[in-house]
């Protein structure tokens, strides 16, 4: 069985609804995984800030536009007067609960208000189906998508119910269900973070076994740059697992940071394409690793330096673990590391405990911290038996300063840290490398031994 997720792109108005219809197989048994419609999640975002500052009637506003929009892709998805009503029923039906859901926004009002994006879109598709006479299913993802007390998928709770709520759909090949919502540990509503139907369906691969993701979105495969802010970038035809983890992880917006490790314990391949041009290839990930020189590169911004100093002259036994235990105890995870002989830097992009980090940490050290960095991520064969690789990255980025660099912590990456202002320029210089990745370097006599 596949799965296949189809972005806000792909459900973004009522023809490219229509368009689903004929890129989804309907002889094979299949699930597919639906984002919200392009832009609604945003505004629902905007909706519960502004609930949550007692701003009601903009909050209002915001969502009668999401109201509206769903109103009129019903007009123009929907053939006959019969399901242009039953779909506008619905619509009615799930904002007149959501007005009241406004007045008190508490975190869990706001959660039910994200989530409604996914369900609204579903239900129209699921409802276009039955139109076209097409036999579907819709599986409530509050149903069976559960996450634990530390933001983990429940794996046991999913498994049991999502197989039960299979088993009731023998017969039926298209299985459909929202991305992104799930419930947590108190069975709330609650969600998988932005981006997160992506993840919803490597979750679910993992779970049925799927022999295939497909993650369809609005371009033809992972890129080797950046598209937002380089120009000419190339899609990629094959990736290995650990490559696109890093680069998702590492800020490659076209995959949801934890898609692929569910994918990859279970072997199944994940497949990105396009649906605006459908028989293009797109991007195939795999556990194969292919040589082939500096494949891709990848930013993530909102990232703090902290630099910490040893109050002794050196780095004393246990001055380490003494370090990362503190950010143990606060649950956040630590990006990059380089260490000298008394200091160590490193990064974080969660600050949420960044003051009662701090405060532990000078109990026996001295802190600087710099805020506004931006990680930069060269993915590439950057084995020993290719001299000259580093140093081409390195050449590409002479004007920008580099105040963190992270190589041989794998053998596939370099990480490195600039100001976010440096960011564009940073890829933009690194497309150069990326376009010609030749595994032997031009720009060194080959005594270079990085
Ligand atoms: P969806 O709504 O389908 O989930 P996203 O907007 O989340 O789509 O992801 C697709 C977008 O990711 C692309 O339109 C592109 O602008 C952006 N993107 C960022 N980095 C890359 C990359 N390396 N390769 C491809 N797309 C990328
Ligand atoms: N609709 C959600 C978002 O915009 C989830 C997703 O699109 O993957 O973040
Ligand atoms: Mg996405």
């Amino acid at each position: 069985m596949k799965v296949l997720k189809f972005g806000g792109t792909s459900v973004g108005s009522a023809e490219r609804i229509q368009n689903l219809r004929r890129i989804i197989p309907t002889t094979e048994p299949i699930v597919v995984v639906l984002s919200a419609m392009a832009g609604v999640t945003n505004i629902l975002v905007e909706s519960t800030n502004l609930a949550a500052k007692g701003n009601t009637k903009l909050a209002k506003d915001k969502l009668k536009e999401v109201e509206q929009m769903h109103m009129t892709t019903c007009d123009n998805l929907f053939a006959s007067s019969k399901y242009k009503m039953k779909g506008k029923e619905l619509i009615k039906k799930i904002f007149n609960e959501l007005y009241n859901k406004v007045e008190n926004a508490d975190s869990t009002a706001k959660k039910e208000i994200l989530a409604v994006g996914e369900i609204l879109s579903t239900n129209l598709f699921h409802l276009y189906l039955n139109e076209q006479r097409v036999d579907s299913a819709l599986l409530p993802a509050l149903s069976f998508m559960r996450i634990d007390k530390d933001g983990e998928p429940d794996h046991y709770y999913i498994a049991e119910n999502l197989n039960r709520l299979l088993d009731s759909c023998t017969g039926i090949n298209v299985i459909i269900t929202q991305g992104f919502i799930c419930r947590n540990s108190r069975g709330e509503v609650d969600n998988l973070k932005r981006g997160g139907s992506d993840y919803t369906a490597a979750i679910i691969g993992h779970t049925i076994n799927a022999s295939e993701v497909q993650i369809w979105t609005d371009i033809d495969g992972f890129h080797n740059n950046d598209p937002r802010y380089v120009e000419g970038t190339l899609p990629i035809r094959e990736l290995s697992f650990d490559e696109a983890a890093e680069l998702a992880y590492f800020g490659a917006k076209i995959l949801h940071p934890s898609t692929i490790h569910p994918c990859q314990e279970k072997n199944i391949p994940v497949v990105l394409k396009n649906t605006l041009n459908p028989n293009d290839v797109g991007t195939t990930i795999t556990s194969q690793q292919r040589e082939g020189g500096i494949k891709a590169v990848a930013a993530k911004d909102g990232i703090t330096a902290i630099r910490i100093k040893s109050l002794r002259m050196l780095m004393a036994h246990g001055f380490l673990k003494k370090v990362f235990d503190i950010f143990n105890e606060y649950k956040t995870p630590v990006d990059l590391i380089t260490t000298s002989e008394v200091a160590l830097t490193l990064t974080i992009d969660d600050t949420s405990h960044l003051e009662h980090i701090l405060k532990a940490l000078t109990s026996f050290s001295t802190v600087e911290v710099e805020q506004g960095q931006t990680i930069i991520c060269v993915v590439g064969d950057f084995l020993a038996q290719n001299p000259g690789m580093a140093s081409r990255v390195f050449n590409s980025l002479r004007n920008i300063p580099i105040s963190l660099i992270s190589y041989g912590g794998s053998s596939h990456n370099i990480t490195l840290l600039v100001q976010s202002e440096r960011k564009i320029d940073a890829l933009r210089a690194l497309q150069q490398v990326v376009n010609n990745p030749q595994t032997v370097s031009t720009v060194n006599n080959g005594n270079t031994s990085i």
